[in-house]
């Protein structure tokens, strides 16, 4: 797909950069198609688009929330007419097994937006409440926070940028979203739903572009707060300038989550399930909240990595569109590189290698890597403590719960984790001990209605549900 326009102010608007992002297969390694490479001025004509559209007066930050609410449901139907060519648009650039992209990239932005809409009719903006002091009372209002940077990652490139587009929007907020530059071929197909919803010229703008656009949105003087999930390296620079322009940023950073495997359970069937392989590989692990540490108690270790190595030696390797394809390649040849390059590091710290470490040998093309299983890991190495993005999951010995809750915290991140036993409560106890923003017993998987977010090097801030919400909205307090 060749494509030579930039989505600003409701339509197709010609770029000023003359610059292209190439957008390359990670199956095939042909070239998918290209768009434009937008530069500081493109970044501006959207953010004046989006600035306009919040500004006006009988605008969108001003419709009653049932009115937005019912433009956001057309958009929602409108992605939805889209999701199957979406998701194989997602696979093709990514290498995301179709079935994650189907079920996910195909499905999450239709039913945040939905979620979204439900929550800004029901949830009051408005209340008043009787002064502290009893002398009066004090009206407190929830406007929307203005016009939003929303930055995304590739991994999940549609959900992820539906995770920010979809509260502000209820908010009230305009949007420019930029997308990663190794994923933005299926944003097209996002504006085109914005623009059969009928969205309002300037509501939801769309700039493609790479570290340069980012950082012009992140400090454009007209935009009012800034969504960003990627890695820390950039999260961190982002809130620097943020903080230096005192504006608000929800950062969902990197993580390092632990698996923690109780010895309870029925080893086989826990580790063979499918919630246990998608916790922990999910979308080839390239997924920020996978458990990719596992803690396996030392009573029940070697039948532990036994299982684990089996299970990864089963996982079907292969192209991403076919359905029976559990792990794609990785997103980029620079991906794989460095995903190597922490596989190349981790058995020259010590670690055994019980099973992948290569390329897989019947692919002859594509940035693929064998699911790859390391034993014996220092917590405290390289591979234990990096985030590394890829289909590589270390087992690491504990000695009881309390053990196994230290182990869990000893991480510079703090995003997700897991826990696997057969009894719940004690499950639920070791979840309350892990300092994370979100936590899973047995496998059950992110709940879109619930605040979602990281803890540390894992982020700022939350995302989805209520809150998600409230962090595009400000407050305002008018004593009467
Ligand atoms: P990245 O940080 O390289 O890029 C993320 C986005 O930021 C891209 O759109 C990129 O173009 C843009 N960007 C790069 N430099 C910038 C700058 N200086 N200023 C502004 N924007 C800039 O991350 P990635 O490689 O695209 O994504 C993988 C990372 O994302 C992993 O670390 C993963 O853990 C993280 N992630 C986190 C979550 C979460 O919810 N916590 C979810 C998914 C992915």
């Amino acid at each position: 797909m060749e494509h030579d326009r930039l989505f600003i102010g409701g339509g197709w608007a010609a770029p000023h950069s003359t610059a292209r992002i190439p957008v390359i297969s990670p199956t095939s390694e042909q070239p998918l198609g290209s768009v434009p490479d937008a530069d500081e001025a493109d970044v501006n004509s959207a953010v004046s688009a989006a600035r306009a559209a919040f500004d006006d007066p009988g605008g969108w930050a001003h419709w009653e929330p049932a009115r937005r609410a019912e433009a956001l449901n057309r958009f929602a139907d409108a992605l939805e007419t889209r999701s199957g060519r979406i998701a194989r648009q997602v696979t093709a650039q990514s290498g995301m097994p179709i079935t994650i992209s189907e079920s996910v990239e195909g499905r999450t932005p239709a039913f945040l937006l939905r979620h979204a809409a439900g929550l800004i009719t029901r949830e009051p903006l408005e209340r008043v409440q009787e002064r502290a002091d009893s002398t009066g009372s004090t009206l407190i209002r929830h406007d929307p926070v203005g016009v939003v940077g929303a930055i995304a990652p590739w991994n999940f490139p549609q959900s992820l940028a539906a995770f920010k587009y979809a509260s502000a929007l209820a908010a009230g907020c305009t949007v420019v979203l930029k997308p990663s530059p190794e994923t933005v071929l299926d944003s097209v197909l996002l504006a085109d739903a914005a623009m059969e919803a009928g969205l309002p010229a300037g509501v939801m703008n769309i700039v493609y572009g790479g570290a340069e656009a980012g950082s012009a949105l992140v400090a454009h003087r007209d935009v009012d707060k800034i969504g960003f999930t990627g890695s820390t390296a950039v999260g961190r620079l982002i809130a620097e300038n943020c903080a230096r322009l005192l504006r608000p940023v929800t950062l969902e950073l990197g993580g390092k989550s632990a698996g923690v495997v109780l010895d309870d359970v029925d080893v086989g069937a826990v580790v063979n399930s499918p919630a246990f392989s998608a916790m922990t590989m999910f979308n080839s692990g390239q997924t920020c909240w996978a458990s990719t540490r596992i803690l396996a108690p030392r009573s029940r270790y070697a039948e532990i990595v036994e299982a684990m190595a089996s299970m990864m030696d089963g996982l079907v390797v292969g192209d991403p569109f076919d359905p029976g394809t559990q792990v794609g390649p990785m997103v980029s040849e620079k991906h794989r590189t460095r995903v190597e390059n922490h596989i190349r590091g981790g058995a020259a710290e010590g670690a055994r290698l019980v099973t992948g470490g290569g390329r897989p040998r019947h692919m002859d093309k594509g940035w693929f890597v064998e699911p790859t299983l390391f034993a014996d890991v220092d917590n405290a190495s390289a591979i234990a403590q990096e985030e590394i993005f890829g289909p590589v999951l270390c087992v690491i010995p504990y000695e009881d719960d309390a053990d196994a809750v230290r182990l869990a915290n000893d991480s510079s991140y703090g995003l997700s984790g897991s826990v696997w036993t057969g009894d719940t409560d004690r499950g639920i106890a070791v979840a309350r001990r892990v300092r994370t923003g979100v936590f899973s017993v047995n496998g059950k998987r992110t709940d879109l209605g619930a605040p979602f977010g990281g803890e540390k090097n894992s982020g700022l801030g939350r995302e989805l549900g209520t809150e998600g919400l409230a962090s595009y909205q400000r407050l305002q307090s008018i004593f009467m």
